[in-house]
């Protein structure tokens, strides 16, 4: 349903699938929507890194995100600007001015009377913790790459073979002191339905869940259970203290914390199921609309526990 519009306007900083659910519920209040997205396409992570399905309910990717994105491209409410930032946001909450810069210095101005930030995340860069060999021994590779593998329905190692050992290697730039603290709440979840994914592609695949302890929260707890009922998925709960890159195969060394003790594994692929970073778009995005963000580097909520007001007036976290 389209109400007729009001005359308001709202700044959605981001165009992800967060940004995305926002201007769409805004259009369909009648609400202008200015959209500002820094990379040259719409959708964020899912489009950017080619999801295959989105859980839990494992629909493919673009049945989820193609019609979010049409509404948006074809609405005459909405003004998108990619390849764009804010600059600048002046004035407060029903009156505010931003400056938003596009590609070659073009520069325009907006007035809105209410702004939401969704600028997302980026995956964590695991070359930044050296114990995992990412970066350096070609069949080590984050969940967010195998995302593209298994979109081209294509899982194979840097030499083309298809791997029969393959090890998913938990929290790696989360709830670890040395690099993330946080536990980033999706990676569990993700990863699981990754190895179903594989086990489809790769029937005769011998896949390993090595991890601190499972979190998959709401619905994604169905697909644990699945995982190893239905697909025979095996899980170690362990900490993994290095990856050996021998040439032809990766050597996992750790400690299993359910027999209390050492254990070494041979595999072909090892995907790291990588955390979250609050990324530079979140910092620019903050310095510029002038928010708080917290030690991390997370936009800081006015409440804690409520994540959608941010401590200025008239500008939403989503
Ligand atoms: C490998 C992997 C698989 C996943 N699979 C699932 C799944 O199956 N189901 C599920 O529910 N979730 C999944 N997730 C989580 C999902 O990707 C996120 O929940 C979702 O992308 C968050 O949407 P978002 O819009 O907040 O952020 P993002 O997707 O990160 O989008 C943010 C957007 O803002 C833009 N941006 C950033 N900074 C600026 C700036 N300063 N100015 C303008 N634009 C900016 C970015 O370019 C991007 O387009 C997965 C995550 C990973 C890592
Ligand atoms: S892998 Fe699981 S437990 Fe570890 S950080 Fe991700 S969601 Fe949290």
């Amino acid at each position: 349903m389209t109400l007729p519009a009001n005359g308001q306007t709202v700044l959605v900083v981001g165009g992800g699938p967060a940004g995305l659910r926002a201007a769409v519920d805004l259009i369909g209040l009648g609400i202008k929507v200015v959209l500002v997205e820094k990379r040259h396409e719409l959708g964020g992570a899912p489009i950017r890194w080619r999801y295959k399905t989105l859980a839990p309910e494992l629909r493919p990717t673009e049945e989820v995100m193609a019609p979010l994105i049409s509404a948006i491209e074809a609405s005459p409410l909405v003004t998108i600007h990619k390849s764009s930032l804010v600059q600048r946001l002046d004035g407060q909450a029903g009156d505010f001015r931003a400056h938003i810069g596009g590609e070659g210095g073009r520069a325009t101005m907006a007035d809105v009377q209410a702004v939401v930030v969704s600028t997302g995340f980026e995956h964590f860069d695991a070359s930044r913790d050296p114990r995992y060999e990412y970066g350096r021994a070609p069949n080590v590779i984050g969940i967010h790459e195998l995302e593209g593998m298994l979109t081209d329905g294509k899982v194979v190692r840097h030499d083309g073979r298809t791997p029969k050992k393959m090890a998913f290697v938990f929290c790696v730039g989360s709830r670890d002191r040395a690099t993330n603290s946080w536990c980033c709440t999706i990676c569990c979840g993700v990863s699981i339905k990754q190895a179903m994914e594989v086990k489809e592609l790769l029937k005769d695949v011998e896949i390993y869940m090595i991890y601190i302890d499972i979190r998959t929260f709401g619905l994604w707890e169905n697909l644990y259970w699945n995982s190893m009922e239905q697909h025979g998925i095996n899980y170690i709960r362990g900490r993994v203290s290095q990856v050996f890159d021998t040439g032809s195969q990766l050597l996992i060394k750790g400690e299993d914390t359910l027999v209390r003790g050492p254990f070494e594994v041979l595999m072909d692929m090892v995907v790291l199921s990588v955390g979250v970073d609050p990324g530079e778009g979140t910092a620019q995005a903050a310095k510029a609309i002038g928010l708080a963000t917290n030690p991390f580097g997370f936009l800081q909520p006015k409440h804690p526990n409520v994540h959608f007001d941010s401590a200025r007036e008239g500008i939403y976290l989503a």
